[in-house]
This record gives structure tokens, sequence and C-alpha cells, in this order.
């Protein structure tokens, strides 16, 4: 629910994207089951949009899926465009890609599909139990990670910056979807992205202010490139600094969106020396939960 429409407001307060102060309060709204008044606020100096000083969270994530309904659809695009892309790198010796994490993972649906076809994934989630990806849900260390993902996580972030600094880091690769507004746009209040009913998108970036939060975590902004997802324009980003992985993940894109990669990963990832790591991830699970079971105590 919306209030009356007032014109915009300058208002108090820091960016959380850029740290300054050139706030404008746009409007007044309802978010969360718990129907938490927010303010939906607009940063002129970085184009930054966002609700501000979300203290709803808890209740927000108390159902972590409601009406996420392109989770499954995405992961399964996702998948298929990340195994395109990982086995063009590969191919290519583009440098370690192969160990992956997914941040943000939720079910764990994406890494558990990269492991089936061979990749070595993993994922991480502070608000899910991650129960398609257990017991893969320890990553190893940032030094031995060629490839980060997060589909669908940062507008759910209060701080990009420090989401890029502390949990993106210095990785090869970053492949992630958001969906970006255009510089300088505020949409109207039933845009369905702002999704207020459940309280858990928080920032709204366009183009140009997550190039600041780029700079403003130590990353070089010319490493973004964005393409368009099957259903939104400009919905799938990837940073890296190497220009032979910006220009890789543009043709994956590209031959994943046409359907191409049905025809050309099959031969490719046997190229690559991929195979499914389905039973053999099976037994890692089981002997867990042996080991698991003799340090139980007997009844
Ligand atoms: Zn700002």
């Amino acid at each position: 629910m919306v209030t009356a429409e007032t014109p915009p407001s300058p208002t108090a307060g820091a960016c959380p994207n850029c740290g300054g102060g050139n706030l404008t309060l746009e409007r007044r709204v309802w978010v969360s089951k718990a129907r938490v008044e927010a303010e939906l606020a607009h940063c002129t100096a970085c184009d930054f949009l966002f609700l501000r000083d979300p203290s709803w969270l808890a209740v927000a994530y108390e159902d972590s899926f409601y009406g996420d309904t392109g989770y499954v659809d995405r992961n399964l695009h996702a998948s298929r465009l990340l195994r395109l892309l990982l086995v063009i790198g590969r191919l290519g010796r583009f440098g370690p890609s192969e160990q992956g994490c997914d941040l943000g993972t939720g079910l764990g649906m994406l890494p558990r599909l990269m492991r089936d076809h061979g990749f070595d994934f993993h994922g991480t989630d502070e608000y899910a139990a991650m129960e398609l990806i257990r017991p893969f849900c320890d990553p190893p260390a940032d030094g031995a990670i060629g490839c980060k993902t997060a589909f669908e996580v940062i507008e759910h972030v209060p701080s990009t910056p420090e989401f890029l600094r502390r949990q993106v880091g210095t990785v090869p690769l970053f492949v992630f979807s958001t969906l970006m507004r255009q510089d300088g746009e505020i949409p109207a209040p039933d845009w369905w992205y702002y999704a207020f009913g459940n309280g858990q998108h928080v920032s709204f970036h366009s183009r140009r202010s997550f190039q600041v939060a780029m700079a403003r975590a130590g990353m070089d902004p010319t490493w973004l490139v964005s393409i368009d997802g099957p259903v939104h324009p400009r919905a799938l980003h990837a940073i890296a600094p190497s220009a032979r992985w910006r220009r890789a993940f543009r043709v994956a894109g590209a031959l994943v969106n046409r359907g191409l990669d049905g025809l050309l990963l099959p031969p490719l990832q046997a190229l690559a020396g991929l195979r499914p790591r389905i039973i053999d991830d099976h037994y890692v699970a089981m002997e867990r939960l042996r080991s698991a079971a003799e340090r139980q105590p007997c009844p």
C-alpha cells in the first residue's frame, strides 16, 4: 500500500551507497507482512534508490520464498549460462574458475545444478537452510575460488559497497542478477520489483549507482558488463577484471538466450573433461551422515 503521492522532499541522513548526504524522500510505503512504515529514498548524487533503515528484515525472511515465482526458471537459466561461460573459460584456459560459490543461495538449487554437471560449486546463505546443496555449504577460502555468483541478492542487501568488499572480494569472476533501473528513473509505486509486500527488496540500483558502489568497494567500474535476461532487460551482470571473461559472458549470454546451449554444452563439457558429481556427492553425503551418527553418544 502506498500513501497519496507527495512531491519528493530533501531528507537528512547519509546515502548507504556513496556516503553522501543528497537524499530525497520519494514516498512513504508499508513493507513486509508486519506493514512497517518505511521511506523510499533517492540519492541525487549517486542515483541509488532504497528503503531506509530496514528494521523489518527478521519478519521479511520468516517465509524466505513467499512470492518468489521465478525461482526455479531463474536457476535453470542461470545454470545454463554459467556452465557455458565456465566451460568457455576452461577450454580457453582463462585461469582458475573451477571452484565456485553461490552467495545467498536460498534452497541451493544453482550450486546443486552446477555440481550435477561436474562443476565444484558450493553455497552460502545466512537466511536459508540450503537444503539442496547440503553438505556442500562450506566453501573453500577465497583464494581457491575462481567464480562467485549471487542471483537476486543485491536488491536484498542494504549496503552494496560492503557486500562487494566483504562477500565478493577479489574473485576473478562474479556473475549476478538484479534488475537495474534506467539511470535517473524512479519507478512508479506499482513496479513489481519493489515487492513491498514481503519486504525483502531494499536496494534498487541503476547502472550508475551500482558503478559508484563498485568504486567504493575498490573495483574498477569498467569491469561491469550487463546483458538482458530471458525475461527482463538489464537483468544479468558480471564483474571481471579480465576482458576475456567479460567478452565470454556476452557471448555465453547471447547463445543461451537463443537456446543454443542445449546443442553446445554436451560436447563442450565432455571436451573439458567434466563429468557429473551426482554419485560421488551422494557417497560424500552418506559418509558425513555416518560420521555424524558415530559421534552421537549411544542411547
Ligand atoms: Zn548516494
